[in-house]
């Protein structure tokens, strides 16, 4: 079985292969999103941050 959604790239960060996901992180109320890799190593996760991103689908609530 394999997902479909998965994309796997060769890490900028080490080279490794990888799986590039979004992560939210929450500092004094904002909300940043990174891209990163996960990498899936034995039976751990590691991740490598590669950038802060700007969030295409933001919700707006007044
Ligand atoms: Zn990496």
């Amino acid at each position: 079985m394999q997902k479909t959604n998965d994309k796997k790239v060769v890490c900028p960060i080490c080279g490794k292969e990888g799986i590039v996901s979004v992560d939210k992180f929450k500092v004094k109320g904002k909300t940043y999103y990174y891209l990163v890799i996960r990498h899936y190593e034995d039976n751990k996760t590691r991740r490598c941050i590669i950038k802060r991103i700007s969030v295409p689908l933001l919700e707006t609530h007044h």
